[in-house]
């Protein structure tokens, strides 16, 4: 057997630390942050064998890739999910169930409590220590005031969106959740069952309520089980016919329909498929939880000779010898395991220790399940490996070294820190393309942020120490069993980028250098166009950024959807946060600001933020939201302006749900919904609009925009676009997800700029129907139905590297294709097309990426992640 641990994310600020844990029946990984996928795509660690997840904390930095990883897991055909973590992770998990759910696999969760912290399987003992920071007090949930209501409120749905008439949460003002409570009630694990309000419902505890809504989210249904899944029969010849697993628009249709009624706090609520019922309040548990592991004991080498010898005959007894059974020889005389096996020994222990702050040192220096394995036992064992969380300040604690001292000098630490890792490239596909598009016009396409050399020195930290100690490296493995050790052999060194374009203009293949002077050709034909001075665009000085121009799963060139504007003197607005937006903004705005001189930095836009707008609550869309708010809540001081949200109904019920786990500043944001800023609504002056106005009227002071409406689009249930009127003159307008709308052609009049969605390319069209996106084709024709001066092109299905084709000729609307962590001025968006032939040799049949993407594309996990484009 071998079994090792492999480092994946050491800690950057687009990939919380990360481990897996390989043996050969399954993998585990421990922790997963956003960007964790993407690392896996980029790394090549396959997913088939992953079947347990644990986290060491109840908080998205620990669990934020976690509902994207699900639904790509379901999709690559893994059956069976165990996530293992600390108090609230169901509840974690549940909050996501509006858009979260998938009828090909079950997922199971185990919640360890301070008492009970085991766990056991075929492969390990774990053993969960859980520590609470000093001083630790358990805080009451946020009372969060329900939107307002109207009598007519459930009447008044929008004409082509049901969604809208979706009734307002109930559980926020419930008799359960609106008094205070003391704390030792809100613990789920002494929560009390709750009363049914018919005899037939039997009552159910909190606990019970979350499991049951989780079996809802996830669950193998006999309709869709393993024989229906895609990767089921791989290994047989798949029939081209057989069902793929629905789509999420088929299913939010079905279960839309599916409704049955149940009870949750003694108040009646909707339970769809136990999907959307409401939650049960709990509050933020802020414990950390280290795991001590254990892999199964060596039983040792069997001497068959000896057996013989001894008078066993083979077959049936040497097994039971083996596994560790006496047994009788058929002259009468007893054989003990011992007699036969030698070499036996009790299996590696690991450990992954959580220690996020110096608050938490005197309790896990304190913790007497370590002990044991500081070879204080009667057996003297020690610890192989360490994995450290902990930063700076942790590591040079005193209390800390002397307890990592006394683990001895052969135990393994490996520092899986920010702080001492550095912010190298993680994404090396897709900061290898940002240099080679820098050739086109550096500041369009500039390189990455990144550093090399880590803020702290780990060696002057643990100084003196007598520990082995090194830092982790992604994919760095540390072997377990059959021997120990560290390994570096899959270790990429750290990529450097230059400015310099040499490589592509002298490299040795045709296509490089061939598209190097087709960029150069392109640099020349614009500064000719800019010496007859610069075109005047209305906020040609309003500063576009593409994040995520990917569609339904990050890849390794193309991140899911988001993108940022920056207008001057007006702060910044985030249009759809997909996972990984706050990495992205990192590597594009440059890190932390360290200095007042330096200006600009990832932090100032953050700061800056004046809204933020989910276009629908498709998963590829939203999940980098929580990072942002966070983010945004550190800095915010009593200056600060407030943060607007403009999102579907169902995604206030998701943040305000999340924050009962972990406080993120969500209180301090002020949410619009989507439904009631509807175009029509505002023509109108609909009653909805009108009570939506005033947050409306003071988010236009603070951002500078004069009208913004939502317009209902074609897509899934509370699918919406928008269109934003600055005062300055300029208009935005972003698709979301959708087929061609009408309605957005009305809304966008005379758009600046319009930012659609192009999914598929022209020859896809039924796809583009089957799961309602739009072709390239179909996005042109938005742009020139509503006189768009610029259309500029995203969310491309994942079948990179392909660039879209369109005939530019004769449209009466300038069109630009974004590329991931592209900024590009209003003023400047004419001069895009004019890399479009250098661009088409770029991506060429001949090239490296297309050649990759062939690659991906016979590779079978891949391949149904391509298919799934929502
Ligand atoms: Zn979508």
């Amino acid at each position: 057997m071998k079994a090792y641990l492999q480092v994946l994310s050491t800690g950057t600020a687009d990939c919380p630390p990360s481990v897996i844990l390989h043996f050969d029946s399954q993998r585990y990984m421990i922790n997963c942050g956003e960007g964790t996928q993407r690392l896996c795509m980029q790394q090549k660690v396959r997913f088939s064998k992953l079947k347990t997840i644990l986290f060491t904390r109840t908080h998205w930095d620990c669990i934020g890739g976690t509902p994207g990883m699900l639904l790509t897991l379901s999709d690559v055909g893994i059956r069976n999910m165990r996530l293992l973590g600390g108090e609230n992770l169901t509840h974690a998990i549940i909050s996501t169930r509006h858009f979260v759910y998938r009828n090909t696999m079950a997922v199971d969760t185990v919640e360890f409590t301070k008492d009970s912290g085991s766990y056991r399987d075929e492969n390990l003992r774990i053993t969960a220590v859980q520590v609470y920071p000093d001083n630790f007090e358990r805080s009451l949930p946020y009372e969060w005031s329900a939107p307002p209501t109207s009598p007519n409120r459930s009447n008044s749905s929008s004409p082509s969106n049901s969604a809208a008439a979706s009734p307002v949460p109930k559980h926020r003002d419930s008799p359960v959740t609106g008094s205070k409570r003391s704390s030792d009630e809100l613990s789920p694990s002494t929560s009390t069952p709750v009363a049914a309000v018919e005899d037939e419902h039997p009552p159910k505890s909190d606990t019970e309520i979350r499991k049951m809504i989780l079996e809802g989210m996830f669950n193998l249904s006999k309709s869709n089980g393993i024989n229906a899944h895609p990767l089921a029969n791989k290994k047989v010849k798949r029939d081209p016919r057989a069902p793929v697993p629905q789509t999420d628009v088929d299913m939010i249709e079905a279960a839309r329909t599916v409704e049955t009624s149940h009870t949750c706090g003694g108040a009646p609520v909707k339970l769809v498929n136990g999907r959307f019922m409401d939650l049960p309040r709990t509050t933020p548990n802020t414990s950390a939880i280290s795991y001590i592991c254990q892999s199964a004991d060596y039983v040792g080498k069997f001497n068959k000779e000896a057996a013989v010898a001894l008078g066993v005959k083979p077959g049936k007894l040497f097994g039971d010898l083996v596994n560790g059974k006496s047994v009788q020889t058929q002259s009468g005389d007893t054989v003990h395991p011992h007699q036969v096996i030698s070499g036996g020994r009790p299996g590696r222990v690991f450990m992954v220790v959580d220690c996020p702050s110096t608050d938490y040192v005197s309790g896990v220096v304190s913790a007497k399940d370590f002990e044991r394995f500081q070879g204080t036992g009667s057996d003297k064992l020690t610890a192989a490996c360490i994995v450290h969380l902990g930063g700076h300040s942790v590591l040079s604690h005193p209390e800390y070294k002397a307890w990592m001292q006394r683990f001895g000098p052969e135990t393994q630490h490996i520092i899986a820190n920010q702080e001492y890792c550095s912010q190298k490239l993680i994404w090396r596909s897709q900061a290898q393309s940002c240099y080679k598009l820098s050739a086109l016009d550096s500041n369009i396409f500039p390189l990455p942020y990144y550093n090399n050399t880590p803020t702290h020195v780990l060696s002057t930290d643990l100084q003196g120490l007598g520990v082995k100690a090194d830092l982790a490296e992604s994919m760095m493995t540390y072997l377990l069993e059959p021997s120990t050790g560290l390994e570096r052999s899959e270790v990429i060194p750290p990529l450097e980028l230059f400015k310099d374009h040499s490589s592509l203009k002298n490299s040795p293949k045709d296509y490089l250098r061939e598209y190097y002077s087709l960029a150069m050709k392109a640099q020349e034909e614009i500064a000719k166009e800019k010496a007859f001075g610069p075109t005047e665009v209305p906020g040609k000085d309003v500063v576009l950024t593409a994040l995520g121009t990917g569609s339904s799963h990050p890849s390794k060139y193309r991140n899911v959807s988001a993108t940022i504007v920056e207008t001057p003197k007006h702060g910044t607005f985030l249009l759809d946060t997909g996972e990984g937006t706050y990495g992205q903004m990192f590597r594009q705005f440059g890190g932390y600001r360290m200095s007042a001189d330096q200006a600009n930095s990832v932090d100032d836009r953050i700061k800056n933020l004046k809204g933020i707008f989910i276009s629908h609550l498709h998963a590829d869309h939203h999940l980098g939201i929580v990072t942002l708010i966070d983010r945004w809540n550190q800095f915010r001081t009593a200056d600060t302006d407030p943060l607007y949200l403009i999102a579907p109904l169902k995604f206030n019920s998701f943040l305000q749900e999340l924050s009962d786990t972990q406080d993120f500043g969500y209180q301090n944001v002020r949410y619009i919904q989507s439904e009631d800023i509807v175009h029509w609504r505002q023509l109108q002056h609909d009653h909805r609009y009108r009570i939506a106005r005033p947050a409306l009227m003071s988010l236009f002071e603070t951002s500078g925009f004069k009208d913004i409406q939502t317009v209902d689009v074609i897509h899934c249930p509370w699918a919406y676009g928008i269109s934003m009127t600055h005062k300055d003159g300029w208009k935005i307008v972003y698709s979301g997800d959708t087929r061609p709308s009408q309605n957005l052609v009305e809304a966008g009049q005379g758009a600046t700029v319009l930012l659609h969605e192009a999914t598929f390319e022209d020859d896809m069209e039924e796809e583009a129907l089957k799961k309602r996106h739009s072709t390239t084709k179909e996005a042109i024709m938005v742009g020139e139905g509503m006189e768009a001066k610029h259309t500029l092109l995203t969310h491309f299905s994942q079948r990179y590297p392909k660039i879209p084709r369109f005939d530019a000729e004769g449209k009466s609307t300038i069109i630009g294709i974004c590329f991931d962590l592209m900024s590009v001025r209003f003023g400047e968006i004419e001069y895009l097309a004019k890399f479009l032939p250098a661009l088409e040799v770029l991506y060429s049949p001949q090239s490296d990426e297309a050649k990759e993407g062939e690659e991906e594309d016979n590779d079978a996990e891949l391949k149904i992640l391509q298919k799934q484009s929502q």
